[in-house]
């Protein structure tokens, strides 16, 4: 370990998300599985737990299995940050897809329903989880970075997101107290929550569901056709299901080969800063945004829910790294934006996977008999609760329209079986290019 990192390590750090300080994954072990259900689940995130509430809200039956704790997956160590389409196009290889005006136009519109739906279930569900709409800041890492944002600006606003603008050098210090930006763009329809509070509002929204069987530390094993429907092996059985729904994410393994190599599953890693002066907090954040940028390898931030910490993310290496080497990475990328926390200590630091699509955009359909909602391309808070509400309805049959991005068939990703051997090569690659186009160029 390098010698700085011991320093920057609070004295009570933990590699652990800070978000499970307020709600720790549920052990929910069922006493046994039925023989028979409508609907298995696989994966207890926030995608199958929507599908099971929508399922249970049209009269269908589901066994939610969950490999680990509930909670254990990507939903309960995010950043906790709604965004309704700011990085629509932006492929896991570095490029930006060029998508016709009119999926522009339905990935805007769909970012924004997803937004308004998270709105109206935390609603629905009493969910107290520090929902706050203030919008978000995506700052430009390049001088050149900023003319990318105008042709960005331009395909959103066509596209119906009518709230964001451009915001220039001299402007950004009235969105962000940092000169590291070269300007950026603001997104209003844009907010946070606590991402562990709002999963445990879900998890309990689907506990009060009698039809609703949660199955912790059960995981799914193997899938077999049976009739119409499905035989689901399990680490605690067997069931016999009309429909199977695999919503797994950045943690679909070889139970769904057709699935796992349409998904690459990315790490993305973050730290919490010990608690800061207000006075300090206030000139990071003035307006309570969040924040994103331009780079390949893109860092995303914002303050925690008491004002008093910042929590700052990105892929500081595209794969698991130890806990001490992503406090350095991710604490040395903080101080470059915010040279105000040099002395900051971390007291937490953790990591998960997210699953990036070849088209970018995240899919629910089916596939050889398969539902899935999956590829949640890093923006998942809203979008994948929304799409499990849409799946689960369409399955009940009570589905009004069709499934968002029923077009677009979730794609096969070429010469790829599953293994992203190549990720380490693709971060190498992106962090030189970054690194020019920000100190060079
Ligand atoms: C560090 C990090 C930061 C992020 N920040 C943001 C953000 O700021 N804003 C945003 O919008 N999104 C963010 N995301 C993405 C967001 O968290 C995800 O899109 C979302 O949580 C995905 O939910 P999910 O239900 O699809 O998957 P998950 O919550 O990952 O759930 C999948 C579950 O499937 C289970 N599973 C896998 N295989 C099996 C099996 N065979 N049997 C049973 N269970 C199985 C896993 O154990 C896991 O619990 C972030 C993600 C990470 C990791």
């Amino acid at each position: 370990m390098p010698a700085d990192s011991h320093s920057i390590l609070a004295s009570n750090f933990k590699d652990e998300p800070y978000w499970w300080e307020a709600f720790r994954p549920l052990q929910l072990i069922a006493p046994s599985l039925p023989r028979r259900t409508d609907v298995v689940v696989i994966g207890g995130g926030y995608a199958g737990l929507a599908t099971a509430r929508a399922l249970a809200d049209g009269g269908v039956a589901s066994v939610v299995l969950e490999a680990g704790a509930f909670g254990c997956g990507a939903s309960t160590r995010s950043g906790g940050a709604l965004s309704a389409g700011l990085s629509i196009g932006k492929s896991f290889t570095g490029r930006t897809l060029d998508y016709s005006p009119a999926l522009v136009r339905e990935a805007v519109g769909r970012a924004i329903d997803a937004y308004r739906a998270l709105a109206d279930l935390v609603g629905q569900e009493s969910i107290d989880c520090h929902l706050e709409q203030r919008g978000r800041f995506l700052g430009a890492c390049a001088a050149s970075h900023f003319d990318g944002l105008r042709d960005r600006f331009d395909k959103l606003r066509d596209g119906g997101a009518t709230d964001c603008r451009l915001i220039s050098r001299a402007e950004q210090r009235e969105e962000i107290g940092s000169d590291f930006y070269h300007g950026g763009m603001v997104f209003e329809t844009a907010g946070k929550l606590h991402p562990a509070l709002f999963y445990a509002g879900l998890l309990a929204a689907a506990r009060r569901r009698n039809s609703i069987v949660l199955a912790g530390q059960c995981r799914a094993r193997q899938l077999a056709r049976n009739g119409d429907g499905w035989r689901v092996t399990t680490s605690m059985g067997e069931i016999v299901a009309r429909h199977v729904v695999v919503a797994t994410n950045g943690y679909t393994g070889d139970l769904t080969p057709s699935l796992q190599r349409r998904l690459v599953p990315i790490a993305s890693h973050i730290i919490a800063t010990e608690e800061l002066p207000d006075s300090l907090v206030r000139e990071l954040c003035p307006k309570g945004r969040t924040f994103s940028e331009t780079r390949r390898v893109l860092h995303y931030y914002r303050i925690s829910p008491d004002g008093r910490r910042v929590i700052f993310g990105g892929r500081a290496r595209f794969t698991e790294i130890a806990a001490q080497r992503r406090a350095e990475l991710l604490h040395r990328a903080l101080v470059q934006r915010f040279p105000q926390l040099a002395g900051v200590k971390v007291t937490h630091a953790w990591q998960g996977n997210v699953a990036f699509t070849q088209d970018a955009l995240p899919h629910a359909g089916e596939i050889d008999g398969l539902h899935f909602v999956l590829g949640c391309n890093g923006s998942g808070v809203s979008m994948m609760p929304h799409l499990g509400d849409a799946l689960g309805r369409s399955i009940a049959g009570r589905l009004h329209g069709r499934l968002p991005f029923a077009d677009a068939a979730l794609p096969a990703i070429p010469f790829y079986s599953g293994k992203p051997w190549f990720l380490p090569l693709i971060g190498g690659a992106f962090r030189t290019l970054d690194f020019i186009d920000e100190r060079i160029r």
